[in-house]
């Protein structure tokens, strides 16, 4: 079968919930059909799953693919891996994007090794464009850009892989917008009969225990993230002191991070959180590139630092020179007075 436009979505899901990260692709993969005049297509996959159809649908899908089956109810890499390489294998999409999730980073590179495709990981931005080889000197139209920080973060990389299909990605959390679900949309559902061999099934997965965050990053209204320069735990109460008065929550920077300050949970940035709050507070944050890949988006920036040159400022609207010890004090001070 010749490849064709469509774009698929892994649909990503837990105890009948859909993975945020699925819905945000959901929303990009409508903006990248436009220019290939093609189909959203979901790739839905679980055991009693057919109820989350419908909201696949609202949130962008023109077509699910329903893979429903006792064996897929939880994941197990080879079950998945099988049913989205042999679909894909029929259907010859001409893009598969994931979630950078625990999950999506287990079952993409295993697709996409069967598949014998390309594949990008932790992307940041996707988009539809030509691509000229000038070797080849030959144009290939309408390619999938596959855009994401390289080098340790000192190039941005556009990857293509022009010659293969599908051209797949997996993309983290956050990182694109998802749109409000529109119930007047009508797609369809497609249901697949799954077929396993015999050696996919040897896992058996006999329980499973989660743990929820406690730390909704995404979802604050408002972030007060400390830095290496915070420089004790002590500190970092102070900021979670002034989170707690503005009613928000507290991130880090990896090097925060890494010092023992915190708990990895919290940390912002390219291997972290992606957060757009209305207010982020930088303190003592140098605002290395892989820190401002997960917060430049934020509404309102405060930054604190001791040098004035630190690049965090570059991208702050307000600008506080100074020591974190004494100005996040302040804050907290003049906050407690309003409150009176
Ligand atoms: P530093 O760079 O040490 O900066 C500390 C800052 O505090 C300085 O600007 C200093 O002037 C200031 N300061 C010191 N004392 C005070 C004081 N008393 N009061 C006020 N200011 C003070 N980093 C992330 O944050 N998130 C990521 O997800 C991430 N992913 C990465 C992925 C890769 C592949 C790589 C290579 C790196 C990644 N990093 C990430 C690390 C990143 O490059 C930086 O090393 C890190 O962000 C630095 O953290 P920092 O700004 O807290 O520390």
């Amino acid at each position: 079968m010749a490849t064709n436009n469509d774009i698929w979505v892994f649909i990503e899901q837990a105890d009948g919930k859909i993975a945020d990260v699925s819905l945000e692709l959901l929303a990009k993969a409508q903006e990248l059909a436009r220019p290939l005049n093609g189909r959203v297509c979901g790739l839905l996959c679980g055991h009693r799953v057919e109820a989350l159809a419908e909201s696949v649908i609202h949130h962008g899908a023109d077509r699910v693919l329903l893979a429903d089956h006792p064996e897929l109810a939880m994941y197990r890499t080879l079950p998945y891996a099988r049913v989205a390489t042999t679909l894909a294998r029929e259907r010859r999409p001409a893009i598969f994007l994931l979630g950078a999730t625990p999950l999506g980073r287990d079952l993409a590179p295993r697709v996409a090794s069967a598949l014998r495709v390309g594949l990008t990981a932790d992307c940041t931005d996707l988009q539809i464009g030509d691509y000229e080889s000038k070797k080849e000197q030959r144009l290939y139209p309408h390619v999938l850009y596959q855009i994401r920080p390289a080098f340790g973060g000192n190039v941005i990389a556009t990857i293509v892989n022009p010659k293969t299909r599908p051209q797949m990605a997996t993309v983290r959390e956050g990182v694109m917008r998802r749109r409000a679900p529109d119930s007047s949309r009508q797609g369809i559902v497609e249901t697949i009969e799954p077929m396993f061999d015999a050696r996919d099934l040897v896992l058996r997965v006999l329980s499973r225990e989660t743990r929820e965050s406690k730390v909704n990053l995404k979802g604050a209204p408002v972030i007060v993230s400390g830095g290496a320069g915070v420089g004790s735990k002590e500190k970092f109460d102070l900021l979670r002191e002034l989170a707690y008065l503005l009613g928000g929550e507290v991130g880090a920077s990896r090097a925060a991070v890494d010092a023992g300050l915190i708990s990895r949970e919290h940390q912002v940035g390219q291997t972290g959180v992606t957060v757009r709050p209305r207010l982020y507070i930088a303190a003592g944050i140098s605002g290395a590139v892989q820190h401002r890949a997960g917060m430049s988006e934020s509404a309102k920036i405060i930054a604190i630092n001791t040098d004035p040159h630190a690049p965090i400022f570059q991208i702050a609207h307000y600008k506080i020179v100074g020591d974190v010890a004494e100005v996040i004090p302040m804050m907290i001070r003049a906050l407690r007075e309003k409150a009176k």
